[in-house]
């Protein structure tokens, strides 16, 4: 019950008066709260049931008896009851980080080792783009928590081997300089046109919902992105060419950057 108040400092017309803007947020609180559960609760409660069906169409899968007419339908219903969990999934991920419910242990990260082994993961799906490329432009290491930032460079790794065509590249990168650390992902893919891409990050926002749909997204993914940067005070940043591929930029300001040899020297103490 209690009230929250936001304020916001404009300053007037070219003068050295500025002027407090108080607003009572109290009701657009609540009514994000009480969406924010609502989403949590509904995406737990769908677990169960859907974990129950999996389970036996996994049955179904598996048995030699069935008559083969329900062949391709029980493989059909399997791909999407898997899309309807990995959907659920995506929400509960989404509701956790807003929340802030999840516990953010930050530890210093060794991206160098993150980026490699998500390739080597890419590297292994069967539709791929025929290279994914590591270029690892420093030493240093980033502090973070690991989930998250295991979640952020996979997410766009995903979108990147399913909007690039076979023939195409991926490139993870990993470089620091004056203003921090930044990771991008980078590929020859379809492109995206200029108008979509403010809007990407929105909840189940799709450039092309048709083709979207079937490459088996949720829509969710750069959402979560979006939430795990924030928690990083990191931003994204995303350039793109229709037809010529896409580039998508986390940056992570300097305090977040750390050298590996206070990393090794913390650990020993
Ligand atoms: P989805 O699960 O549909 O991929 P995302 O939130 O991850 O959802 O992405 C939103 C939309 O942004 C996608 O549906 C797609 O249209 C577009 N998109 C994301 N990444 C890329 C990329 N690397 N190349 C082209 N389009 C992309």
């Amino acid at each position: 019950g209690g009230r929250y108040l936001s304020f916001t400092l404009v300053r007037t017309g070219g003068s050295e008066r500025q002027l407090l803007v108080v607003r009572d947020v109290s009701r657009e609180m609540r009514v994000e709260s009480i969406r924010k559960d609502f989403v949590a609760n509904a995406s737990h409660e769908l677990r169960s049931p859907l974990t129950v069906i999996s389970g036996y169409l996994d049955a179904l899968a598996d048995d030699a008896s069935l008559d083969p007419a329900w062949g391709a339908p029980v493989l059909e219903m399997r791909r999407q009851t898997e899309r309807m969990s990995s959907i659920i999934n995506d929400l509960l991920e989404l509701s956790k980080l807003e929340s802030g419910e999840r516990r953010h242990i930050e530890r210093p990260i060794d991206i160098a080792g993150l980026l490699s082994l998500l390739r080597r993961e890419a590297m292994s799906l069967e539709r791929r783009p025929r290279n994914v490329n590591t270029q690892i432009d420093s030493e240093e290491w980033l502090l973070g928590a690991e989930t998250e930032i295991h979640s952020i460079v996979s997410n766009l790794l995903t979108n990147a081997v399913k909007y690039t065509p076979s023939e195409g590249e991926v490139t993870l990168r990993w470089w620091t300089d004056d203003e921090g650390g930044h990771i991008s992902v980078r590929d020859t893919g379809v492109g995206i046109a200029a108008e979509h891409i403010p809007r990407l990050t929105e909840r189940f926002y799709r450039v092309d919902s048709g083709r979207s749909r079937e490459m088996g997204g949720s829509g969710l993914g750069l959402a979560i992105v979006k939430h795990a940067l924030q928690r990083h005070e990191a931003t994204l940043t995303i350039e793109s060419t229709p037809g010529k591929g896409s580039t998508f930029t986390c940056h992570f300001p300097q305090h977040r950057v750390v050298s590996r040899e206070g990393v090794e020297a913390g650990v020993a103490r």
